[in-house]
């Protein structure tokens, strides 16, 4: 008997029809002679209502009380999916993530999990059932309050518990067939990709790739979990992330993905002194705020001996970074802080390029044939990343997934349902 973790998303359980037909596979799975536990996300859209809601209540409400508030949503599809697999003929038991054993830190909205304590969902698999549990939250260790790890984090709950029980395989059902080469909803001519590298798909979700969460992937990479993206809408092979010997399972691909990211906003500050140690007062400014921040470009002004220094950062800590910056202002003596949240980036990914020349070169030529501007750059071992115009984002993507041949008319990129929001 193999145990599978099997975990679905919010677009695979948006209405009581998507609920039903989840239930019928997971039934499925357990009379094919399977354990199950079910990792589930809330409904649809649920997590992004329940913010704007939090939001006309109150403009910045407490964290404890937003976590209390948004574990609701996975609380809901948990129960329901239960109730449903009861009327498909199997008996089911649902937890909440602190009732699961997902041990977290206090960090609300942004916990890590310490430990996993899996003993109710060992006894529920021992009495035949199919345990259900609802991703993205835990329990704090200290505080003892309900915490979430994140958004997108069902995922990482998803492979924490594959590890925790030693699954024999941890699946994430999601909207699409897999993991593609680039964002089926912006390149109709993506490709699946039948098998990745955790290195790769690291880098694809860090740079924006949702379809897995980052630090799911991480934590698959450091426990060697294999898993598998499918589609809960279709019975297609999807996609599998484990280790790989470079060069052998893995298609001979100089690039292996394009991936986007919309969530960042480009800060500049202006007129800063171009004397020894201001830019490290300038960054210290927002690491004392807990902020990270991505790229960085310094620009050397000829005329009055200063400099722009210009970063980006995730969209959402842009407030709290400016605010950090102006209370060190005129300790700096800079003279402005101006910031630009239309921005966008995107990455090629690709092991390929550790040992081919000229990926820099094609990628750009892409873009200035797709009349794309550049705004800043920053590279790794295996991904190049360039800031352009938000607007420019699509055409920009598509402009390097066509470039590096990874085009197919095959037709494969189906969305099958979300509002990719
Ligand atoms: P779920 O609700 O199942 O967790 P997500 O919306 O978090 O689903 O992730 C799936 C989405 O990820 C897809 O609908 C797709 O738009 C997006 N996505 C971004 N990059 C990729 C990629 N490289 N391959 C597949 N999907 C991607
Ligand atoms: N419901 C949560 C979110 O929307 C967690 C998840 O779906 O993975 O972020
Ligand atoms: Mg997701």
């Amino acid at each position: 008997m193999a145990r599978v973790v099997q975990k679905f998303g919010g677009s695979s359980v948006a209405d009581a029809d998507s609920v039903k037909r989840v239930a019928r596979r997971v039934v499925a799975t357990q009379r094919a002679g399977n354990e199950v536990v079910v990792v589930i996300s809330a409904m649809g859209d649920t997590t992004d209502e329940l913010l704007e809601l939090a939001k006309q209540v109150s403009p910045d409400p407490p964290a404890r009380e937003l976590d209390m508030l948004l574990t609701a949503g996975e609380r809901m599809s948990a129960a329901l999916l239960a109730m449903a697999i009861f009327d498909a003929g199997a008996s089911a038991r649902s937890y909440t993530g602190s009732q699961a054993g997902v041990i977290t830190t206090a960090a609300h909205g942004d916990a890590r999990i310490i430990d996993i304590t899996p003993g109710r969902i060992v006894q529920g698999l021992e009495a035949g059932d199919i345990v259900i549990v609802a991703g993205f939250q835990g329990v704090a260790q200290d505080t003892k309050d309900v915490t979430t790890l994140g958004r997108g984090a069902s995922d990482t709950t998803a492979v924490a518990l594959a590890a925790a029980l030693g699954a024999d395989r941890c699946e994430i059902y999601t909207d699409v067939d897999g993991v593609f080469t680039a964002d089926p909803r912006i390149v109709p001519a993506a490709r699946r990709i039948p098998a990745i590298s955790y290195e790769e798909m690291l880098e694809l979700a860090a740079n924006g790739a949702k379809v897995l969460h980052l630090r799911c992937v991480e934590y698959a990479r450091r426990e060697l979990v294999p898993v598998h993206v499918l589609s809960s809408f279709s019975d297609r092979p999807g996609t599998l992330v484990a280790s790989f010997e470079e060069g052998t399972n893995m298609e001979a691909a100089l690039i292996s993905g394009v991936a986007h990211d919309l969530t960042e906003a480009k800060i500049t500050v202006v007129g800063v002194p171009d004397e020894i140690g201001k830019a490290a007062r300038v960054f210290s400014a927002i690491a004392d705020v807990g902020v990270n921040i991505d790229m960085i470009v310094q620009n050397a002004s000829v005329t009055d001996k200063t400099t722009a220094i210009s970063f980006t950062l995730p969209d959402a800590e842009r407030p709290i970074a400016i605010e950090a910056l102006r209370a060190v202002q005129a300790e700096i003596g800079f003279r402005d802080i101006v910031y630009d949240d239309g921005i966008g980036k995107v990455s090629v990914v690709g092991v390929g390029m550790r040992s081919h020349p000229g990926v820099t070169a094609r990628f750009f030529t892409a873009l200035a044939e797709a009349g794309v501007n550049i705004a800043m750059i920053s590279t790794s071992e295996i991904r190049i990343s360039v800031v352009v115009d938000e607007a420019a984002v699509p055409a920009a993507v598509r402009a390097a997934h066509k470039a590096f041949g990874l085009d197919t008319a095959s037709g494969e990129a189906v969305v099958y349902a979300g509002t990719g929001r």
